[in-house]
């Protein structure tokens, strides 16, 4: 792709005409130079996308070196995600979800989601340049970056616009898409409830029964917590989860089969009573622990942890079902 040296880029926007807007944008504008809208838009693929990154990185970003191209593109259709960088084969590929292509997304939105990934480009995330930090979104680097350049105000105007319209926006143009997200859910859902309802499988019941000797034994005096089965998806690795707000302990329901020892059941409600009690730090909460008699089964657990990750990609209900 032909660039073009950032003083070209800078005249050239400046002298192209500005399309009439109400005067309140027109002001947000004048201090936020949006820069694409200025570009003649009949629609957006990926060869417009391509000049508006450009324009972007030459208007404010020119002070970072190229070392790997930007090649950028419209992705799939996505709910959460807008934008991502990544490097591939020497070239930085600059993602967007597909639906910011749909003119009824503010063109000033794509703008802040391209400076956003640009700023990690400028960061060493996806461009072949030294990491300035050690995570991309750690301490609010981004963030800050966007400021030094300018770009803050367009930044918080797509931040605004996310946040009043994108649901209702991503509802009406993806309706298949909950559709099938809705369907798959159900499904997941039926499946844990027939692995749970198996015979031999360990109940709540079992489970509570469980919690009482434990808390006895910890010295935990106050009401007991809920416990619930997680239903959990192929992503949810973890053997438990604490819902703070609900004060509601989720146990993966692999947990309910047998194969998984009572150690490594036992531990996870354990350490999660203790840690009502000592708070969050692993160091205040071994000690309880072993004072409570169960070094064993902590020591025990911990061994057993990462037999727990081979045994959730065996034995997932939904990895049967394939
Ligand atoms: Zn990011």
């Amino acid at each position: 792709m032909e660039l073009e040296s950032s003083q070209k880029g800078q005249d050239k926007i400046a002298s192209e005409n500005v399309i009439p807007l109400e005067p309140l944008e027109e002001a947000l504008i004048s201090q936020a130079a949006v820069i694409s809208d200025r570009l003649d838009v009949t629609s957006r693929d990926d060869a417009w996308l391509n000049a508006l990154v450009q324009r972007m990185r030459t208007t404010y970003f020119a002070d970072v070196p190229q070392v790997y191209p930007i090649v950028a593109h419209f992705g799939r259709r996505a709910h959460r995600r807008f934008g991502s960088i990544g490097a591939r084969n020497h070239t930085s590929i600059l993602r967007l979800n597909g639906l910011l292509a749909d003119p009824e997304v503010p063109l000033y939105v794509l703008e802040a989601v391209i400076a956003h990934e640009l700023a990690h480009y400028a960061h060493g995330f996806g461009s072949g340049l030294t990491r300035r930090h050690a995570a991309p979104h750690r301490g609010g680097v981004v963030d800050k970056e966007l400021e030094q350049r300018g770009l803050a105000l367009v930044a918080e105007r797509a931040k605004a616009w996310i946040e009043r319209e994108w649901e209702a926006f991503y509802q009406s143009r993806c309706a298949d898409l909950l559709r099938e997200a809705q369907a798959k859910q159900k499904a997941t859902e039926a499946l844990w409830r027939e692995f749970l309802a198996a015979a031999g499988r360990r109940t709540l019941a079992d489970i509570e029964q469980e919690m009482g000797y434990l808390a006895a034994r910890i010295g935990f005096f106050g009401p007991l917590p809920k416990v619930e089965w997680l239903y959990a998806t192929q992503k949810q690795k973890a053997p438990s989860y604490w819902l703070p707000k609900r004060q509601v302990l989720h146990l993966h329901g692999l947990l309910a089969d047998r194969r998984v020892p009572d150690y490594f059941v036992q531990f996870q409600i354990a350490y999660w009573l203790t840690r009502q009690k000592e708070g969050a730090k692993w160091s205040a909460i071994q000690p309880k622990l072993w004072e409570a008699g169960l070094r064993s089964i902590t020591q025990q657990a911990l061994d057993w942890r990462h037999r727990w990750n081979l045994f959730v990609m065996k034995h997932h209900p939904q990895k049967k079902a394939k």
